[in-house]
């Protein structure tokens, strides 16, 4: 789903302000539209413990002696076409271990995908071209580029999260 071309959306796009502005200084209606809607962090991810010890843990984020893993299973409420949450507004209600990134939590966000906007910003890797916001608002490119979850995912309801080691995926740390 691409953003609604507002005139304050526009006017976000023509300031280039993601180019100038630190993350912790943006306000809120900047600091939303830094979310590509990628849908990466609606993917189920662990971190490695003595229960899977069994995989071969080549596609892990390490931190700090940390080791996660995303796998391909889904939130049941991501739109898996558009790659767009259907309780947005409710999602923290909802689903207590959805990652709302704000501000304050930045420092966790290695625990975002590589390709996460707010993610490059934090490291100084700016906006990737397929962005939306460098799109008029737009998430076709990204989609084209296989960044987005898009037709890659199977949804927590259909997937067997007793086995969920099989589920483990590279992708979303391309
Ligand atoms: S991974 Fe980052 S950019 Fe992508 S949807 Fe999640 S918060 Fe937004
Ligand atoms: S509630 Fe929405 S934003 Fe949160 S993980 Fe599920 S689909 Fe993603």
């Amino acid at each position: 789903m691409a953003k609604t071309l507002t005139p304050e959306y526009k006017a976000l796009i023509a300031s280039k302000y993601w180019e100038t502005l630190p993350l912790s200084d943006m306000n809120d209606a900047q600091w939303e539209a830094i979310c590509d809607g990628c849908a990466k962090c609606c993917l189920h991810k662990f971190i490695d413990d003595d229960d899977v010890a069994d995989v071969e843990f080549t596609d892990a984020v390490k931190e700090g002696g940390e080791e996660m893993h995303f796998t391909n299973i889904a939130c049941q409420y991501l739109h898996t076409k558009n790659c767009g949450c259907t309780v947005y507004d409710k999602r923290t209600e909802l689903v207590p271990q959805c990652v709302k990134l704000t501000q304050a939590n930045l420092p966790q966000i290695f625990y975002m995908p590589p390709s996460c906007s707010y993610r490059r910003l934090h490291e100084g890797a700016g906006l990737a071209d397929w962005h939306p916001l460098l799109n008029k608002g737009k998430k076709t490119a990204m989609h084209e580029q296989g960044v987005s979850v898009r037709g890659k995912t199977i949804s927590e309801l259909d997937a067997d999260m007793v086995n969920f080691e099989d589920y483990i995926v590279s992708w979303p740390l391309a």
